[in-house]
């Protein structure tokens, strides 16, 4: 059975935060490892996780918000620099666009560096697969992967990977939808957006700016509690809570969770490998 696992790289969010790195996962299939977001920060914690950058030949992108793309002129031109020669990303509409402004803004960084006589492969030939509707992903992996659109400001995809018997559900970013639920049905792991989580920034602000935002963002991501809601209704297994705002109260965002939902909890925290455990059937044995 393959060997599964997923290391948060970063489960912080727009707010610069020294505790917690922008959004990004990789999840590990054996020796292979693949790139979920790409924020502030992804290419470092990469490297502080023992994971080389330019091993990584797939990315996948679940929406274009600066939190979960800064990473990516870093993570696409180090890697290369490093000796990756073949990448594909997968995201939403706009990812091509988004991949093409960054080579134009760096084009005399190129084509100096190609100069020096790098090849371009793997910066010039990346192959950008862009989805505008959910379903299957086809993009060369052996593995069945899903994408559902998620409820956010922008066009965002949730992922879903079937290896062999394990099932790892990946969020985005997110306000609760049926569309998640029905997503991670059965997921061993659902890794999902908590950004509602109990935090310091916005309790008991005095703020009216600050109160205004934190209105509007519940109409755009998720509570613990949500979180757990659910993981509960899809029958998840495992549920690692992240996207959070800086000084999070851990206990209470686990806590909330957990008055829901009767599954593993995690507060997910950076470089925190997880493994993908699969359950043994019981029927097997009886
Ligand atoms: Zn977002
Ligand atoms: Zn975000």
């Amino acid at each position: 059975m393959a060997d599964v696992k997923i290391t948060m790289l970063g489960t912080g969010s727009p707010r610069p935060d020294l505790e917690r790195s922008g959004p990004s996962q990789v999840l590990t299939i054996d020796d292979r490892h693949i790139l979920i977001d790409c924020g502030e920060g992804t290419t470092a914690q990469l490297m502080r996780a023992g994971i080389a950058p330019e091993s990584i030949q797939y990315l996948f992108m679940t929406h274009l918000h600066s939190d979960h793309v800064f990473g990516y002129g870093q993570f696409l031109l180090g890697g290369w620099g490093l000796g990756r020669r073949k990448l594909t990303v997968v995201g939403p509409k706009g990812m091509k666009h988004f991949h093409e402004t960054i080579i134009n803004l760096f084009e005399e960084d190129i084509t100096y560096r190609t100069s020096l006589g790098r090849p371009g492969n793997g910066v010039l030939d990346v192959n950008i697969i862009e989805i505008d509707e959910s379903g299957e992903v086809s993009c060369g992996l052996p593995w069945k992967i899903s994408a559902a659109q998620m409820v956010h400001n922008v066009l965002t995809y949730g992922y879903r990977f079937e290896i062999e018997e394990k099932t790892v559900v990946l969020s985005g970013d997110t306000a609760p939808t049926p569309a998640i639920v029905e997503l991670s049905k059965g997921a061993d792991i659902l890794v999902m957006d908590a950004c509602l989580a109990p935090t310091g920034v916005y309790r008991n602000t005095k703020s009216a700016e600050l109160q205004k935002i934190w209105d509007n963002l519940q109409k755009e991501h998720c509570s613990p509690q949500q979180a757990g809601e659910i993981s509960k209704e899809a029958g998840v297994k495992t549920l690692v809570l992240t996207h959070f705002l800086p000084n999070i109260i851990e206990e209470e965002a686990k806590q909330q969770a957990a008055e829901v939902f009767g599954g593993e909890v995690i507060v997910g925290k950076d470089l925190q490998v997880i493994t993908v455990k699969k359950s043994v059937s019981t029927s097997a044995f009886t």
